[in-house]
């Protein structure tokens, strides 16, 4: 996303955030999504079928080589479905509708938070621990 699209979502959001304008209500609203997003994931797996997803111990920021896959770490194994990726997706906006909110609401600028935190990850790598 573009700095004029994140500016121009962000602004968008401003506009269309009334009923749930109050920041206790922006801010639960994101726990919402943030739990929707998670059923939606796990529903791919255990409701549709076309992913199939596994626990295992994580790597340490310490033994990851070069060739780390981020997809494989994940533990997901294969791709959703048209009906998944929509639904996934549709959360993961949902989110970003709702974080644009608390930015409006806090006075902070989204694009310049993605700035920041690509220079964070930049510097510390995979050392960032996350
Ligand atoms: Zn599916």
């Amino acid at each position: 996303m573009s700095a004029s699209q994140t500016d121009e979502f962000q602004k968008k959001v401003s506009s269309l955030l009334v009923r749930n304008s109050n920041i206790l209500d922006i801010l639960t609203k994101c726990q919402i999504s943030c739990g929707k997003l998670c059923r939606s994931t796990v529903k791919s797996a255990t409701g549709c079928g076309c992913v199939d997803i596994s626990g295992e111990k994580s790597l340490s920021a310490f033994s990851l080589s070069k060739d780390f896959d981020a997809k494989e770490a994940s533990g997901m194994n294969g791709s959703l479905c048209g009906a998944c990726k929509s639904r996934v997706e549709n959360e993961i906006g949902e989110m970003l509708f709702y974080i644009a909110g608390m930015c409006n609401a806090l006075g902070l600028n989204m694009n310049d938070i993605m700035k920041k935190e690509i220079k964070n990850v930049e510097v510390l790598g995979k050392y960032s621990l996350k």
